[in-house]
């Protein structure tokens, strides 16, 4: 690794973590990122680390059995037959966009030692780009959710579409956080579901993110340049 390099992603975090209440978690994205690069972040203190795609991150933990501590986290959709390989490679599975999925990765949770943790992804406004749930969708399938306890569904994750002004983009960061509270206080079909964390917020908003209460923010870019 390269003293550069080090000091570079190092300078970053540092930058990053001033902005950032203790209480919001950072997930660095290191899809399409080298192991170098990652190591360097785990150097500076990063413990929490997102890929978007299972192959690669097999490819990278196999480089990586010296570093045991890792909490890797997937944010990328995950089609239903690669639910058992995620659940080797992954502690958090953000990505959960159906109901299908939810069942499968509950069925095969049934048999393990530990339940993974899980964020369901919703679209607060439509977004032809993007997998997950509508709102009237997930309200849909909520009662269904929550008989998945061998998961340990722990909140929402959303990603605004592009382009939108700040405004617009805040909005639907606020939007995520009052469907959580609302969630929340549904206690008549909601006995297993938790909302108490939001994964929301990458590099160019993430600033908005945690002004709407984000509790997790995944950067990728901000950490280690533009992606090939
Ligand atoms: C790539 C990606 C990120 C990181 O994006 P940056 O713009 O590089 O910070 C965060 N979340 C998801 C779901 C992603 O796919």
């Amino acid at each position: 690794m390269t003293g550069s390099l080090q000091t570079q992603i190092a300078e970053r975090l540092t930058q990053v973590r001033q902005t950032l209440p203790d209480s919001v978690k950072l997930i660095a994205v290191t899809k399409q990122v080298s192991v170098e690069a990652l190591r360097a972040a785990y150097a500076a203190g990063v413990r929490d680390f997102g890929e978007s795609r299972i192959q690669e991150t097999a490819d990278k933990q196999a480089q990586l059995t010296d570093l045991p501590d890792i909490t890797w986290h997937l944010i990328g959709h995950l089609q239903s037959n690669k639910a058992a390989k995620a659940l080797e490679l992954f502690q958090w599975i953000h990505s959960v966009d159906s109901l299908k999925l939810a069942q499968r990765l509950n069925q095969i949770a049934a048999d393990l030692p530990q339940k993974p943790t899980l964020c369901l992804q919703v679209k607060v406004l439509s977004d032809p780009t993007k997998y997950g749930w509508t709102i009237p969708e997930l309200l849909n399938d909520l009662p269904a959710l929550d008989q998945c306890t061998d998961l340990n569904t722990v909140g929402l994750m959303a990603i605004p579409p592009y382009g939108l002004e700040s405004s617009e983009t805040l909005a639907v960061f606020t939007r995520t956080r009052d469907l959580a509270a609302q969630i929340r206080q549904d206690g008549a079909t909601i006995k297993h579901l938790k909302m108490q964390e939001l994964s929301m917020g990458m590099s160019d908003d993430y600033l908005l993110a945690v002004e709407a209460g984000a509790t997790m923010i995944r950067l990728g870019r901000t950490l280690f340049g533009d992606r090939p």
